[in-house]
């Protein structure tokens, strides 16, 4: 029996509203995952969306809305002062102030994703990069920071400015003490970076509670990065998990 599936390809768009239509599907489905994947911490984390048209706003999770239960309809849209433009749920002060700042600094940066997932937030105790220890660690080898300045909630726009300076050209930052932040050039590279970020986290820890690990010397761990950081690699990463996200959820595309 033939398949009605088809390799997935990169999108290319019409219009800035089916541009728009398909990052919030994006954002909606990364919300569910990222509830799936138990990376919610009560009303803590945010993924942001840049809009395709008003570069300077950005789509978000409304501030105590359950990830597992977000939909197209429930994002929000809020300008670059931090109002909610569209939506009528309140913003987390913190998305607005991290996000905004990414987006300002990195126009590149169509994405962000930030959360208190349970390997991450410990990783990040430590203050230390990332070593590359396993061939999907090599997708940070070279390409991640340490923000290593934790003073309370983000709530000042300045140390949002100071987190944008940490991650640089990267594609990830470790927020000591706080969490993990990833970006990406769409929603589903930055939803990735994150996912296997936390995973990568997770395995740095198990090594280095279980032994001495033994890192992938840096000329082959370069070479790996160059394979498995690569954007496209990180786009195509998210396809089969937004296949499922969707075929289980698919109330998650309501608009
Ligand atoms: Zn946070």
């Amino acid at each position: 029996m033939a398949s009605d599936r088809t390799p997935h390809s990169f999108p290319t768009f019409e219009s800035a509203e089916d541009e728009r239509r398909h990052r919030k599907q994006r954002l909606a489905a990364a919300f569910r995952l990222f509830g799936q994947f138990g990376f919610d911490e009560g009303v803590a984390g945010h993924i942001t969306a840049r809009d395709p048209e008003r570069l300077d706003h950005f789509w978000v999770n409304p501030f105590g809305m359950n990830f597992k239960q977000i939909r197209v309809q429930d994002l929000l849209l809020v300008n670059h002062e931090g109002e909610v433009v569209e939506g009528n749920w309140p913003v987390n002060r913190a998305a607005f102030v991290i996000h905004s700042q990414v987006h300002a600094a990195r126009p590149d940066v169509i994405a962000a994703a930030h959360a208190h997932s349970v390997y991450g937030k410990t990783w990040s105790s430590l203050r230390r990069p990332l070593d590359p220890l396993t061939q999907d660690a090599c997708a940070f080898y070279g390409d991640h920071a340490v923000f290593d300045d934790f003073t309370g909630v983000v709530l000042d726009l300045e140390e949002g400015k100071r987190i944008a300076h940490a991650l640089a050209g990267n594609k990830a930052a470790i927020l000591a003490n706080h969490g993990l932040l990833t970006v990406g050039q769409s929603v589903d590279e930055a939803a990735w970076w994150f996912i296997t970020m936390e995973r990568t986290c997770q395995a740095q820890l198990l090594a280095e509670a279980a032994g001495t690990p033994v890192l992938i010397d840096p000329e082959q761990a370069e070479l790996t990065a160059a394979q498995v950081g690569h954007r496209s690699s990180g786009w195509y990463s998210f396809q089969p998990l937004y296949d499922w996200i969707t075929a289980q959820q698919p109330d998650l595309l309501e608009e």
